[in-house]
């Protein structure tokens, strides 16, 4: 794991013998070009061209032996473990040569022994394999035609002239988009370029049976296998990292884990005019002496720069949207010191934290099941959402083994003595103040007052309550047209012209 992987790549797979790996457009994530060009060495095999991004122009993205070809965006998290079943030990090899000693030991089936955060194509004879890991958390697209198959891990870079993809088992249509597909979490396909001949094999599905392990047990299970999920995710214990930190029980204990051992940790919070968690945060941050920084942005202009968050996410979900909007402004302000970000998002699904109030035990693990089965497509992990800003995220509540484990853990472990979340609570209680591990959970939308923030923008200019919802989406709708299929630059985007536009679309008057 180096401190910055591939970001992204967009990679033509053709009969034809390319011409050039075409340019980067101004509107994708920021970084440094990588050309990708692989010639067949025999007949059958497709060329390759296109571009990879990386953080570190020394980057490798590609790795070859023995007829197959890889290609890896993001990282992979248990590197020692791989490297000892697929005989190598892993230092020295970058990761997409660990995913290619995988493969070529497992064949297709290694995709199955991947945890990371990764977006992989593999090309072997005249097939190639497109995959995500387990929870699709680096979205990735692809366009089929007749001269072969497109992949690129932004949507937005295979809008233009997108014709008709062949509906590809284990992909679904892009929301927006005709002609592009997305391919769905824990899932790799299997494509012939210029033909539809496709199969495709799932690598991971969310456990739908349930734990019975003692309190002890699962709250030691816990504390471990985060622990471990963050580490991996560090690098060596004395690079520095970077950390957003509301002051929740899921942030806090990320810095915590983060900070043990004397990482130097900087922290970050955001808040608005309209509301903000900043003394909860500095709690922790005082608590574990992390370098702490706290970054206010008006409410207004927090909304303004919804269509970065829609040309990040490339969502149309409202909802969805709200949530990632705070973390999209922030990775904005925040300097680029060339560390990582480490959230905590994401903890609230498999431990049902959203629904904080909710006592009986079958409504919780209800709730979890289907969160579980309804996040593909939401890309609430994308790393667009940063590396629009240059930054590299990762999450370690979805790593594998933690999500897993927080899953499978059976509901009274998660809702217990009227707390909710309680195994993480009680995991957590050692490293930080009580304060903090008895705070009841609030919403990133909700601690920064994002929804707030946009309801209050259209209420202002004369929005019924009544039509805020129907509003929102119709913009949303608009941001993700503008930003993702037409392309443009979301800081041409006005969000006033928008809103215009939608007012008048849905015959409701402006007054300003
Ligand atoms: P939440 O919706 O509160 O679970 O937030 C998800 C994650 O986003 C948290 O675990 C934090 O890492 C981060 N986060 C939430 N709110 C803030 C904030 N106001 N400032 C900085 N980071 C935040
Ligand atoms: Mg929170």
């Amino acid at each position: 794991m180096g401190s910055s992987p591939i970001i992204g790549f967009s990679i033509h797979l053709g009969t034809v013998a390319p011409t050039d790996t075409g340019s980067i457009p101004p509107w994708v994530s920021t970084g440094h070009a990588i050309p990708v060009l692989v010639e067949p060495k025999t007949s059958g095999e497709p060329y390759w061209s296109g571009w990879a991004l990386a953080g570190d122009s020394r980057a490798t993205a590609v790795a070859s032996h023995d007829g197959v070809t890889v290609l890896l965006a993001g990282e992979l998290y248990h590197r020692a473990e791989l490297g000892s079943v697929v005989g190598e030990t892993a230092d020295g090899l970058s990761d997409a040569e660990l995913l290619l000693a995988c493969w070529l030991r497992y064949g297709p089936s290694g995709l199955r022994l991947c945890n990371g955060r990764f977006a992989a194509v593999v090309a072997e004879n005249d097939s190639v394999v497109v995959a995500t890991d387990h929870a699709g958390t680096i979205p990735l697209y692809l366009r089929t035609r007749p001269d072969g198959v497109d992949v690129a891990t932004e949507a937005k870079v295979l809008a233009e002239g997108a014709g008709d993809s062949f509906p590809a088992p284990g992909t679904e249509p892009a929301p927006g988009l005709t002609g592009v597909r997305r391919v769905q979490a824990g899932t790799a396909v299997t494509l012939v370029p210029g033909s539809t001949v496709a199969e495709a094999a799932r690598t991971w599905r969310p456990p739908h049976h349930r734990l019975i392990v003692s309190p002890d047990e699962a709250v030691n299970r816990v504390a471990d296998v985060l622990d471990k999920a963050v580490r991996t995710r560090l690098g060596g214990p004395h690079d520095p990292v970077t950390a957003v930190l509301s002051g929740g029980i899921d942030s806090s204990s990320v810095v915590a884990l983060a900070s043990g051992g004397g990482r130097p940790v900087r922290t970050i919070s955001l808040g608005t005019d309209i509301g903000d968690e900043f003394a909860a945060a500095r709690v922790v941050a005082e608590h574990l002496g992390t370098r702490h920084h706290e970054f206010r942005c008006s409410s207004e202009e927090l909304v303004r720069q919804l269509p970065w968050a829609v040309a990040a996410a490339e969502i149309v979900d409202a909802e969805v949207l709200e949530y990632l909007l705070p973390l999209v402004v922030l990775y904005r302000m925040v300097p680029n010191e060339g560390t990582r970000i480490v959230t905590g998002y994401g903890a609230d699904i498999p431990l049902g934290g959203m629904h904080r109030t909710t006592e009986r035990l079958h409504s919780l693990d209800e709730v979890i099941a289907f969160d579980m089965g309804t996040f593909d497509g939401l890309n609430e992990l994308s790393p667009v959402l940063g590396s629009m800003a240059g930054h590299w995220t990762t999450h370690p509540f979805w790593d594998r083994d933690v999500l897993d484990l927080l899953t499978a853990l059976e509901p009274g472990l998660k809702r217990r003595d009227g707390r909710d979340k309680w195994v993480l609570r009680e995991a957590m209680r050692e490293l930080l103040p009580t304060a903090t591990v008895t705070r009841p959970k609030l919403g990133i939308h909700e601690g920064s007052g994002t929804s707030s923030a946009w309801s209050q923008l259209l209420r202002r200019v004369g929005v019924a309550e009544s039509d805020l919802a129907s509003v929102k989406t119709a913009m949303a709708a608009v941001f993700h047209r503008r930003t993702v299929r037409e392309q443009e630059p979301p800081g041409e985007v006005s969000f006033d012209d928008v809103l215009d536009e939608v007012m008048s679309e849905q015959n409701l008057a402006v007054t300003r």
